[in-house]
């Protein structure tokens, strides 16, 4: 098996955002005295807000996430689309809550690159560590 890297940085951010001990605003809010809110629109900062609803983000996030629908089977696809975010969330986060798929390498390199770009970019447009 070829050695990747950058998988122990996505493997880092994504325990991070399941733990919620990342830099997300509604995590830090709950040891910092910093507003739970994000700077778009005002809504919490949820890592759900950051995936799929911040406007800081949304140029980047519509490229990312074509890379998983391409990857994605069809009926996986089509089960995403039509996931609200909260499950969607969860199932990207958790690898589609399944044992490891060998014909889905593909796919899980574009969920680990469309959470932690994402989570990247949101991190510098804020200038915080990641
Ligand atoms: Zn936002």
């Amino acid at each position: 098996m070829e050695k990747k890297p950058e998988f122990g940085i996505h493997c880092r951010t994504i325990l991070r955002l399941l733990c919620g001990v990342s830099q997300i605003n509604e995590h830090r809010a709950r040891h910092e005295k910093v507003s739970d809110k994000c700077t778009c629109n005002g809504d919490v900062e949820t890592v759900q807000h950051m995936l799929f609803k911040c406007d800081l983000t949304h140029c980047i996030r519509d490229t990312l996430w074509e890379k998983i629908e391409l990857n994605a089977p069809i009926g996986l696809c089509r089960e995403l689309l039509q996931m609200d975010i909260d499950v969607r969330t969860i199932f990207l986060l958790s690898a589609f809550k399944c044992k490891y798929v060998n014909e889905w390498e593909r796919l899980y390199e574009a969920v680990a690159m469309f959470i932690t770009v994402l989570y990247d970019k949101r991190c510098m447009e804020r200038s915080e560590p990641l």
